[in-house]
Formats: C-alpha cells, structure tokens, sequence
C-alpha cells in the first residue's frame, strides 16, 4: 500500500516568487550544512516530490500559527503554561484513530489538571501531525543497518533495502500528516470538560497512583458543580484548541510546506516546529531557515549550552524581540538542570529577549537497562521538572511549560511511577519507533505531581 497524491505532475503549478530579499535569504539558508539529512539516493525524484509538495494545500493555516503565537506570547509574560507532548516519533502504521485519540485524550487530561493549578490558561501542542523525522547520534544501528530516521526517510524494520531513504516517504508523511491533523481539528472541536475531567476521575479510583491524587480531583469536581450552578455555559468548556508540532529537520520537507501569506513565509507543515539538540549551528540551515518563518520556534538547550550559545540563537531567531516568538527548552538532565540552567535565564533574561522556558525532561534521562531496552526513569524525569521549577522560583521567572514524550497506551518504556514498572517488565509492551515514552498513568502522575510542585 501506497499513499499517492494525484495532482499531475506534469503541470504544476509554480508557487508565487517571493520578494527578492526573502528568496535571497532562503536561498541563502538552504545552502549552509544542514546536519542530520537523509542521503536520498535519487535527486531528480526528490525534486520531484519537492514540486509536489509545494501544489498541496497546507496542513495548518496561517491564521492558526499567528493564535499559538499569540498564545505563546502569554506564556513568556507568564500569564499562561504550555503542555506539550505525544510521541518521539510517530509511525505510518500508528497513525490510526485509536492511536491519535490517545495521545489527544491524555494530552487534555493533564491540560484539565494543570489549568487548574496553575489557575492559568493552558496552551496545548500536541508533537502531531508530522513527527516524522529523527536525528540519530550514529549513521548505523546495532546490527550494522543504516539508522532508522523516520518514517519520512526510511523503514523501521531492520532491513537493508527498507533503510534506503526514499524520497516519496515525503509524499506519506504529508498525507498522514493531513489525515492526523484532520482528526486532531474534529475531535477537539467537540471537547468537552466534563469529560475530560471524568476520565481523570477514573485514574484516580482506578490506578495505584490515584488516590493520591483524590483530593486535587475532587477540588477541580467541586469547581466544575460551582461553574454549572452559577449557569456558566461557556464554549470554552466545550471545545479546546490543539497545536501541532514536530521537529523541524527534513528540509526537503520543510521547505515545499513554506507558503507566503501576507508577505510573510508560514512553515503550513505545523504550528510550532522546533530545532533539535543535534542541529542547533547558529551558522547553519536549520537555524536560519527557522528564523525565515513566521512559526514560533523552539530550540533544545543540552547540558553543554552556554548563556552565550542562547544569546547567539535569539539573536537570529527572535530580532524583533516578540514574546513568545522561542521557546528555549531545557534537557539537561536531572542531574546538571539545578546548575546549568540558572546562568542562561539570567543571561536571556538581561538580553530583554521574552522566551517560554520549557523543560523536556526526558531526553537527559535515559539510560540503557540490561535487557539492551533504552528507558527512562519516572523519577528522574519528575526530579528534571522539579529542578526545573526550583530553580525560576529562585529566579522570579516564570517555569512556562514541560515537553514531553507520551502515549495514551499501556505501555512499558519507561521504568518506575506508580505502576512500579522494573526493567525486567520493559519487554511486555515496549512499542516506541525511537525513545522511551510515559505510558497514560505515568502522564497524568507527572501532571498531578507538577500540580502539586506549582502549588506549593
Ligand atoms: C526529540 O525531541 O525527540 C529529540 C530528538 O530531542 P533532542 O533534540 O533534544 O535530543
Ligand atoms: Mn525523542
């Protein structure tokens, strides 16, 4: 099975040329190194897919990108918290309602619990939609096959031929992306959160972590009884708006979603895109092409970064110092957070540059067990988050957000947290195409422990 798109080929259309400088500048960043791209084997049937691309309609709209950006905005003045999460990277074979809803529903589980806490609005961005893509530390895996990248570059399965990259992978990645986005859009329109809150309860009478939580459930019940008494019957109860994100990394991708709006370029392959740890140059394509877009942008900050390496990347990414515009997100580990990062706040801070500060607690924290699974422990991932409040309390900053890597099913890829999963349980379901994620009880504990962290 193949997904094909059936505008003609032969006769498509040119995008709009851009205004002189723009087109200077994108040409200028897509010829710097970009790190971490596939070898495609095949250039003229890349060009190819690229031209297709560039035809299609966009997976989000420009209006859409300039609301997260709003909303992001309140996030770095810190009147608001941004959640976002979903998988390390989702899969063709994944991208499935059952699968979709999961991540959605457990994603607004946390969001009901935070909101609350944090008595803040929540901007919710689900890594959706398009995390196809993967950098790797090494070009060959374990057996000697060439790396897994994506499914956007090339097959999971330990294959030789299946490793090839293949361009029109590209073509699959946009039509899963279009189709998960479609159901993204449906079913958060008609979020409701009372239901959202009832499935809370039920993780609290039903799991080991729950009733620890009781009291945090009932307080959100009793507030949502008052709202009803009071007749408050506002849509805002009733539908929620989800983001989608995704690493920024393929630039052939990348590039052919870039559509010009109002004299500006939009990066329509999501909202929000972020540029990884591995391909953060300040001199190179990633970079710079994210400074071109109109998206807001995050980037990781590993535990090498320098107050220096973030004032380099604002400066280039967020010239006009617009709040909101970066999202500088922390993933040093639970070990270094507490003393690397406080210089760099301090340093962004005095640049005048307003970011979010968020922590993605999980990519510091991994660890292989001695089954050969690569894990994480639930809590060294709370400890990183704890760091990570403790140290903008001590600031005055506002902590604005947590990244995450989840799922909304059952699995064991992560050690520990009340389920009390052991390294010798990893095998029972480990599922993920890359990195270890919190199953759905192990999420919604991290949200009610945070909740407790930010109330406190
Ligand atoms: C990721 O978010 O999946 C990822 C690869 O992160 P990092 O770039 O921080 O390693
Ligand atoms: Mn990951």
């Amino acid at each position: 099975m193949n997904w094909t798109i059936d505008i003609p080929g032969e006769s498509l259309p040119d995008l709009p040329p851009l205004p002189s400088e723009l087109r200077a500048a994108l040409d200028d960043a897509l010829s710097r190194t970009a790190l971490q791209q596939p070898s495609w084997p095949d250039a003229e049937y890349t060009v190819k897919v690229r031209r297709l691309l560039e035809a299609v309609p966009p997976v989000t709209l420009p209006d859409e990108v300039d609301r997260l950006q709003k909303r992001l905005g309140a996030v770095a003045r810190g009147e608001a918290f941004l959640l976002q999460g979903g998988d390390c990277a989702e899969t063709f074979v994944d991208n499935t309602e059952a699968h979709l809803r999961g991540t959605i529903r457990t994603l607004l589980q946390m969001a009901v619990v935070l909101t609350y806490s944090t008595s803040m609005p929540v901007v919710k961005l689900a890594r959706i939609a398009g995390q196809y893509a993967k950098p790797r530390s090494s070009d060959t895996d374990a057996l000697g096959l060439p790396s897994y990248r994506g499914d956007m570059v090339n097959a999971l399965e330990p294959d030789a031929t299946g490793r090839v990259p293949d361009p029109g992978r590209m073509l699959r990645a946009y039509a899963n992306a279009s189709a998960a986005m479609n159901l993204t859009r449906a079913i958060t329109a008609v979020s409701d959160l009372r239901h959202v809150h009832e499935w809370n309860k039920d993780f609290v009478a039903n799991s080991p972590a729950g009733a620890r939580y009781e009291r945090v459930a009932t307080d959100i019940d009793r507030s949502l009884r008052f709202m009803e008494a009071c007749g408050v019957d506002d849509q805002s109860l009733h539908s929620v708006d989800m983001h989608a994100s995704h690493e920024l990394l393929v630039l052939d991708y990348e590039r052919a979603l870039l559509r010009l709006h109002e004299g500006r370029l939009y990066n329509l392959s999501a909202h929000m895109q972020w540029i990884g740890e591995r391909t953060r140059q300040i001199d190179g394509a990633h970079v710079r092409f994210a400074a071109l877009t109109a998206n807001p942008t995050g980037v990781k900050l590993g535990p090498t970064s320098t107050p220096q390496d973030a004032l380099d990347l604002l400066e280039i990414l967020d010239p006009h110092k617009i709040d909101g515009r970066v999202c500088l997100v922390s993933r040093m580990g639970n070990d270094k957070v507490r003393e690397a990062l406080p210089p760099i706040i301090e340093a962004v801070e005095r640049s005048g540059h307003r970011v979010v500060w968020q922590c993605d607690p999980m990519h510091g924290n991994t660890h292989e067990a001695p089954s050969g699974y690569k894990t994480r422990a639930f809590d060294r991932i709370v400890d990183e988050v704890k760091g990570f409040f403790e140290v903008h309390r001590r600031l005055g900053t506002h902590p604005g957000g947590i990244h995450v890597e989840l799922t909304g099913e059952d699995v064991t890829e992560c050690v520990g947290g009340a389920q009390e999963i052991s390294e010798d349980q990893l095998a029972s379901r480990y599922e993920t195409a890359c990195d270890p994620r919190l199953n759905t009880q192990q999420s919604l504990e991290l949200s009610f422990l945070a909740a407790e962290m930010l109330q406190t």
